[in-house]
C-alpha cells in the first residue's frame, strides 16, 4: 500500500483543509495533535477533518505513477507527451487554445508559479481557479469599498472582544468549528435560510427567503437611517458616497423588505439596534451572502451597513469576509486569477505588467491580458475559439462547478485533459494524463489564512515513491517548452516576494524564517524589518483619498425564480465531516462514517405535501439536471426551500451558472427545483 514515510520525529504545520488553517503537529506514526501557539485554534481545538487529516497520507487509493490514457507510465514519458500535445495545439490554434485551472487549496508558491507558467511558458490568457466559486464576490466588494481585499482585515482574536457579531450566510459551527471559540463572548446575529448549527448558537436568527439577503441588508440600513443610528462623524471623516446611498434606500422601507424576505420588521429592528448600541461590533459575510448572481452587490450592501454604523477600520469593530478554502486568500493574490498578476495587481495595469514582467525576465508586451473567469472558461472548453486543452491543478470541477453535467460535456469535448491529483478524483477519471502529486504534509509551502496571516507548512513526511510536487510538474512542462522554473518552495517564495513588491498584497518583508519565528506574518509587509499589518485600515483605507466608498446597490430577484414547474428553492452548502468536492474527505473512513451519503433536507410541511418520509429516496430536478438523495425531514429549514450538501455528485447538477456581472460568481445558493419521491 502506498504511504508516506515520516522524516522527522515531530513537525509543526497546519491543517490541509479550510481557511482557518488551524495549527497542528504531526508526530511519530503520523499522529496529529493541535498546536496552541497559533491564534486561530489556540484553544487546542481541531475539527474532525483536522484530527483525521493524516489518514489521507497513507490512503490506499493514492496514485503513485503518472497515468497516460489510464496506463501507468514513467514521468518522462507523461511529461513529454503532454508537452508535445500542448505545443501542437498551440501551433495549430494559438496560445489561448491551452487553459489552466488552479485551486484555492494550492500553496502561495504553487498559485504564483501557475500564473507565471500560464503567462510565460504557455503565453495563454486562459487561467482561472476554483476560488472564483468561493470568495470572489466578497473580494470584489472589498476592493470597491476599501480599495483592497484582505478578507478579515483584523486578527481573529479581536472578535472575542466584540459585543455583537452579525454573520450573514456563514455556518462556521460546521465548516470551521474552532472559529466558534472566538464567538463565545459576543451576541451573535445569524442570517441564514436554515437554522444551522451556527444559527442555533445565535442570540437572533434572521431566516430570509433564499436569494433575498440583499433586500434584507437594505432594510437594515434603511432602519439605521430612519432611527438615526448612523455614525455621522465617522461617515463624514472616513467615507465618501453616503448621500447617494441614503437616497437609494428610499424605497426599501422595512414592511416591503419583510414581504420580500419573510423576516419580520421587529427582528430587523432588534438586529440593527443591537449593532448600533454596541461599543464593538463586527459584520461578517460568508458564502450564503456571496454565492449569488448579485453576490457583489449583496456584500456591498452589508459593507454599506457596516460603514454607516462606523465599524470598518476601527480598533475593536469591523467588516470581514470569512474565507472558505485553505488558501482562498493567498490563492487570489499571486496570479492564478484571470484578471490578476502577483501582488494582487490588476493584469491590465501597465505599471503592474512592467514590474512583474521585469521579475519574470520577459517584455511586458509579451504578457497576455485578462482571460475568461472560471465558469466562462469551463463553458468555453472545446467550443469554436475556446480552449482545446485544460491543465487542472487542485480542483475537481465535475463535482464543484455549477451545472456540472454541462461542464462534464464541455470537458468531454477537449482534445487534451491533464490533471494533477493524489487520488483518482471524478475529474481525474476523465483525464488523458494524470500526474500523481504530493499532499500538504509532504512538502513545504506557505498559506495565507482568512485573516491575511501568512503561515508556513513545513514538510513533515516523505511522499510515496513515484509522487512529485505540482511544482515539479510545472517545471517539467516549462522546461520542455523552453523555460526554466524553480522547484524548491523557498526559491519560488523568494521570487514571489519580489514579484509582489509594491502591490497591495506585498510579501517583500516575509521570509520562511520570520513566519516560523513569529507564527505567521500579516501582509502587507513591504520590508524585512516591517512588523506586518494585522489591521490595515486603522489610519486610512486603500483608496486614492484614503476614505471607504459607499456603493449604492439595489435588490433584484434571483436569476431563476420558482414557478409551477419548479416550485421550491434549492440552497446548497457544507457539512461538518466533508470539505469542498469531497475528493479528500470522502476517502477517510471516520468522516465517511459520520456523513456517508448526500441528503435532501426538507421541512415537515413540505414533506407531507409531497408525501415524502424520512429516509425515502427523493428526486430533485432543475432546468439543468436531476439528482437523487435520501430525505431528511427538519423544521430547521423554511417550508419553501430544500437544502443539499455539495460534497457529492448531484447537487451541482442542479445549480444555476448565472454569473455575478462583477465577480463572475455563479449562483450556487439559490435555484428553482421540483422535489418528488423516487418511484
Ligand atoms: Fe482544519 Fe478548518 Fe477543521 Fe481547523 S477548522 S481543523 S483548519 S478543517
Amino acid at each position: 500500500m502506498p504511504g508516506s514515510e515520516p522524516v522527522n520525529a515531530s513537525v509543526k504545520t497546519h491543517c490541509p483543509y479550510c481557511a482557518l488553517q488551524c495549527g497542528m503537529e504531526i508526530g511519530p506514526e503520523l499522529t496529529i495533535s493541535a498546536r496552541t501557539d497559533i491564534p486561530a485554534n489556540a484553544s487546542g481545538a481541531l475539527c474532525q477533518k483536522g484530527w483525521t487529516a493524516a489518514e489521507l497520507l497513507t490512503n490506499g487509493e493514492r496514485l503513485t505513477a503518472p497515468l497516460l490514457h489510464g496506463e501507468p507510465v514513467a514521468w518522462e514519458v507523461a511529461l513529454d507527451y503532454v508537452a508535445d500535445r500542448l505545443s501542437a495545439l498551440r501551433a495549430e490554434h494559438g496560445p489561448d487554445a491551452v487553459a489552466v485551472f488552479g485551486g484555492g487549496g494550492l500553496t502561495n508558491e504553487k498559485a504564483y508559479q501557475l500564473g507565471k507558467f500560464a503567462r510565460v511558458a504557455l503565453g495563454t490568457s486562459q487561467i482561472d481557479y476554483n476560488g472564483r466559486f468561493c470568495m470572489s464576490s466578497a473580494a470584489a466588494a472589498g476592493i470597491r469599498a476599501f480599495g483592497m481585499d484582505r478578507g478579515m482585515p483584523f486578527p481573529i482574536t479581536d472578535l472575542a472582544g466584540a459585543d455583537v457579531v452579525l454573520l450573514a450566510g456563514g455556518n462556521v459551527a460546521e465548516t470551521m468549528p474552532p472559529f466558534v471559540r472566538h464567538l463565545t463572548g459576543p451576541r451573535m446575529i445569524v442570517i441564514d435560510p436554515r437554522r444551522t448549527q451556527t444559527a442555533k448558537l445565535a442570540w437572533l436568527h434572521l431566516q430570509p427567503t433564499p436569494g433575498t439577503d440583499l433586500a434584507l441588508a437594505l432594510g437594515l440600513l434603511h432602519l439605521a437611517v430612519a432611527e438615526e443610528l448612523v455614525d455621522e462623524a465617522y461617515v463624514a471623516a472616513r467615507t465618501t458616497g453616503f448621500d447617494e446611498v441614503r437616497t437609494s434606500l428610499a424605497t426599501w422601507w422595512p414592511e416591503r423588505v419583510e414581504r420580500i424576505t419573510g423576516v419580520p420588521v421587529y427582528r430587523m429592528r432588534q438586529a440593527v439596534r443591537a449593532l448600533a448600541a454596541a461599543d464593538n461590533a463586527y459584520i461578517l459575510t460568508g458564502r450564503g451572502a456571496e454565492q449569488h448572481a448579485k453576490g457583489t452587490d449583496t456584500v456591498s450592501a452589508f459593507v454599506n451597513l457596516a460603514l454607516a454604523l462606523g465599524l470598518p477600520g476601527t480598533r475593536g469593530s469591523g467588516y470581514g469576509c470569512v474565507t472558505g478554502q485553505g488558501n482562498g486568500q493567498g490563492g487570489r493574490e499571486h496570479g492564478q486569477k484571470a484578471d490578476q498578476l502577483p501582488g494582487y495587481r490588476k493584469i491590465d495595469d501597465p505599471a503592474a505588467r512592467e514590474h512583474v514582467a521585469g521579475v519574470w525576465g520577459v517584455p511586458p508586451e509579451s504578457l497576455p491580458g485578462p482571460g475568461r473567469s472560471a465558469y466562462e472558461l469551463l463553458d468555453a472548453l472545446g467550443t469554436p475559439g475556446g480552449p482545446r486543452a485544460l491543465l487542472l491543478f487542485g480542483s475537481n470541477p465535475i463535482i464543484s462547478a455549477p451545472a456540472s453535467e454541462h461542464v462534464a460535456e464541455r470537458i468531454g469535448a477537449l482534445d487534451l485533459l491533464v490533471t494533477c491529483d493524489f487520488v483518482m478524483s471524478e475529474t481525474a477519471a476523465l483525464a488523458d494524463v494524470v500526474f500523481p502529486v504530493t499532499q500538504w504534509a509532504e512538502e513545504s509551502g506557505t498559506m495565507t489564512n482568512l485573516e491575511g496571516r501568512v503561515l508556513l507548512r513545513d514538510r513533515a513526511v516523505a511522499p510515496p515513491e513515484g509522487v512529485r510536487s505540482d511544482l515539479d510538474v510545472i517545471a517539467g512542462l516549462a522546461e520542455r517548452l523552453g523555460h526554466h522554473f524553480a522547484t524548491e518552495p523557498a526559491e519560488v517564495f523568494d521570487e514571489l516576494r519580489r514579484a509582489s513588491r509594491g502591490g497591495p498584497a506585498d510579501y517583500s518583508g516575509i521570509t520562511y524564517e520570520r513566519i516560523a519565528a513569529e507564527k505567521g506574518v500579516f501582509w502587507p509587509c513591504p520590508e524585512p524589518g516591517h512588523p506586518g499589518t494585522p489591521r490595515p485600515f486603522l489610519d486610512s483605507f486603500a483608496t486614492p483619498d484614503g476614505r471607504a466608498r459607499f456603493v449604492p446597490v439595489q435588490h433584484r430577484p434571483p436569476a431563476e425564480e420558482t414557478d409551477d414547474d419548479y416550485p421550491v428553492h434549492l440552497s446548497t452548502g457544507r457539512v461538518l465531516a466533508h470539505y469542498q468536492s469531497g475528493a479528500q474527505t470522502r476517502r477517510i473512513a471516520p468522516l465517511v462514517q459520520a456523513a456517508p451519503e448526500p441528503y435532501v433536507e426538507l421541512h415537515p410541511d413540505l414533506a407531507e405535501q409531497l408525501d415524502i418520509a424520512a429516509g425515502d429516496v427523493v428526486r430533485v430536478s432543475s432546468r439543468r439536471g436531476e439528482a437523487k438523495a435520501v430525505a431528511r425531514i427538519s423544521d430547521a429549514i423554511r417550508r419553501d426551500t430544500v437544502f443539499m450538501p455539495f460534497h457529492w455528485e448531484g447537487a451541482n447538477r442542479l445549480t444555476n451558472p448565472a454569473l455575478d456581472p462583477t465577480s463572475k460568481m455563479p449562483e450556487f445558493k439559490v435555484c428553482a427545483v421540483r422535489v418528488e419521491r423516487d418511484a
